[in-house]
């Protein structure tokens, strides 16, 4: 697929627009017959893709681009002396416009900025399911402007009858959107093809349409003679994730990208000491927990934020932090390669937690070298982001994390606030020649080298918004951003992780209950938690009650047993309702399949299998389900929470299931 797409990419630039040069001569005669356009902007003369206007904002251009040549599937203009060159692909269920510009030799041009604008027929749209920051994946916004975690949130962004206006930098969103229909079947997906480009989306309704433009902005012009990108449109009826996911296979075939293999060690169930600790945690804590989640099949330990800087927000002060040398905190961490090679030695692995571009104005990095590396704004405030632009920041980056991984032992990253960076730095300091977009990804490169450089097996982990399509390749494991104590939030977010991370590990943010849930809430925790990638928890297991560790222990035991389905299975999304769908994963033999919703009614499995295991996430404690293709006769079992079984075994032999199911347990289906 790669070698066809890039041939096809390259044939466009040869075979078509190259010839355009030979066509000088004849410019004048065709002028004549060619249609005008408005200033800097063309409507793509194709039928076989939506309306689709095309602005740039070029240095020097004149004010009309002047039709040369088309054909069903290309076109040329010419404006001034720079030209401008649409080619349609067909690749399956995508049509790809490429879109190319070219500048004589003897000048360059600088594309200020470039969009395109697609007019829809408003009719049989209904949501807008990508880009979707509010409120789904921009959960710490939500908790700033609410103070606490949303607790019911639809899948999709908005409706089709509201607007909608994104900025989508390279830290934070990839540069496109997807429209479905009233069952969440993708109606239009477009999107742009180059990666680490800033991006601003747009949805607006305009009377009988709906609007969307994609704008692409750098602070950075571009600048070359030859400049190109590709508009990726599907208007297949397909669940919106699976297009979701070709456009993301496409993104990375078009930029060249294949993501690294990743370590079989990112697979294991993650203890996070973030939400039960915050940042008051000491070495002596960390190794007690550590401990009891060996006990409880826990596979690594991660060392959130506090263990390199003051307690109570230190990690956030600018003025007066320390954040940036990574060095442990002696009077709370006196022996940190100590306390690591404890815990190595238990049979665990080690993470530790940083924010990267973040760096305190009392640490010794910024006293002794970085002063002057730092982002400014607009009106010349210092930042607390080390700016990804100056060119010794890549560096520095390499050298502290080859410095930690050496220093501590330690086995990976989690990498924070990195989303926190702004698209345009003000500094008077050095900048280098590539966009903001470019660099930051970079860097963020360069704390993985750093550390591989040391452990060839460290990995990076990173949340949403900075872990997204442009940054996957630097990052082995992604997750959702907070919303520990609502399982259903984090559920349906980690849902948007799937079609974009398709070659990442996708692991959910560290989940949290209260100290007096009850079994089947803290079922429903778990259930949630094994069916969202790798499994991450964030509970005071030192204090908890004995039936909370029983429980974790329980269905982490069924998480290792599940493994091969539940994360490399194929993920189907189901249900009467697609804003808060139910789902399952289908593996070689044996299906995991999770129901919320007590209306849906109908399981349709994309093949037979011999095992289904059925998780009862819903408010009721009956399951009534139909299934297709109707299974051979099996036998249903249910099971409470802590997965001790709950009452007879039935027999279900028409596909048709009825039968009480604890919430937050399960019931077993075997084939007789
Ligand atoms: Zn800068």
């Amino acid at each position: 697929m790669f070698v066809c797409l890039t041939h096809q990419v390259r044939s466009a630039e040869d075979g078509g627009l190259d010839k355009l040069d030979n066509c000088a001569l004849i410019l004048a005669v065709l002028a004549a017959l060619a249609v005008q356009v408005s200033a800097a902007s063309v409507r793509a003369p194709f039928s076989t893709i939506p309306q689709t206007y095309l602005t740039f904002e070029i240095e020097g251009l004149s004010d009309q681009w002047v039709l040369m040549s088309a054909s069903g599937e290309a076109a040329h203009y010419v404006s001034g002396d720079i030209s401008l060159g649409l080619k349609l692909e067909k690749l399956a269920e995508q049509t790809i416009l490429h879109v190319q510009l070219k500048a004589p030799v003897s000048r360059k041009v600088a594309v200020k900025s470039y969009s395109a604008k697609i007019v829809l027929p408003r009719a049989s749209l209904h949501a807008v399911m990508v880009p979707n920051q509010h409120k789904i994946a921009r959960l710490l916004d939500y908790w700033g402007e609410h103070h606490k975690w949303p607790d019911d949130v639809p899948l999709y962004r908005n409706l089709i009858s509201e607007n909608f206006r994104q900025a989508a930098p390279t830290n934070a969103e990839a540069p496109f959107i997807l429209i479905t229909d009233e069952r969440g079947f993708n109606k239009v997906a477009v999107g742009w093809a180059a990666a680490e480009r800033g991006s601003v989306l747009e949805g607006a309704v305009d009377g009988e349409s709906y609007v969307l433009t994609l704008e692409r902005r750098e602070d950075l012009p571009f600048d070359g003679w030859r400049f190109k990108d590709a508009l990726i449109f599907d208007t297949s009826k397909r669940p919106w994730i699976e297009v979701e996911e070709d456009y993301a296979r496409t993104f990375d075939r078009y930029n060249g990208r294949k993501h690294e293999p990743i370590p079989e060690w990112a697979t294991e169930p993650v203890y996070c000491t973030w939400y039960c600790y915050g940042d008051k945690i000491n070495q002596e804590g960390v190794l007690k927990i550590a401990q009891k989640c060996k006990e409880l099949g826990f596979g690594t330990i991660l060392i959130d934020a506090g263990w390199d800087c003051h307690p109570n927000g230190g990690y956030i002060d600018f003025e007066n932090g320390i954040l940036g040398d990574y060095v442990a905190r002696p009077d709370r961490f006196p022996d940190m390669p100590g306390l690591v090679k404890e815990i190595h030695d238990m049979g665990l692995r080690v993470m530790l937690w940083c924010a990267p571009f973040w760096e305190g104005k009392k640490s010794r990095a910024y006293q002794e070298k970085t002063s002057s590396w730092h982002m400014r704004d607009a009106d010349g405030n210092e930042l607390h982001e080390l700016c990804p632009k100056h060119p010794e920041v890549r560096k520095h980056l390499f050298e502290r994390f080859a410095w930690v991984a050496k220093t501590y032992d330690i086995d990976g990253m989690w990498i924070d606030a990195a989303d926190a960076v702004r698209g345009t730095c003000y500094a008077n300091h050095p900048h280098t020649e590539e966009s903001m977009g470019r660099a930051f990804v970079q860097c963020l490169s360069a704390v993985r080298s750093g550390l591989r450089s040391v452990k060839p097996d460290a990995i990076t982990e990173a949340r949403v918004m900075h872990a997204n399509l442009n940054t996957k390749d630097v990052l082995d494991v992604v997750q959702p951003s907070d919303a520990p104590y609502s399982y259903e939030v984090l559920r349906l977010a980690g849902i948007h992780l799937r079609p974009w991370a398709y070659d990442c590990q996708v692991k959910n943010d560290p989940m949290i209950w209260g100290k007096k849930a009850d079994a089947a809430t803290v079922g429903k925790f778990l259930a949630t938690m094994v069916c969202s990638g790798v499994p991450a928890l964030s509970v005071d297991f030192l204090t908890a009650p004995e039936e909370h560790c029983t429980l974790t222990k329980m269905w982490l035991k069924f998480y290792k047993e599940h493994k091969e389905t539940l994360l490399k299975g194929k993920f189907v999304l189901f249900g009467e309702d697609f804003g808060s769908p139910d789902m399952m994963l289908v593996g070689r033999d044996e299906a995991v399949v999770y129901v919320k919703n007590p209306a849906t009614k109908k399981v349709e499995l994309p093949k037979t299998v011999g095992r289904i295991t059925l998780l009862n996430c819903t408010n009721s404690d009956r399951i009534e389900l139909a299934f297709t293709p109707v299974p051979r006769k099996m036998s249903a079992t249910a099971y409470y929470p802590d997965w001790s079984p709950a009452g007879e075994k039935v027999i279900m032999e028409d596909g048709k299931l009825d039968c009480k199911v604890p919430q937050g347990g399960a019931v077993v289906l075997e084939v007789q």
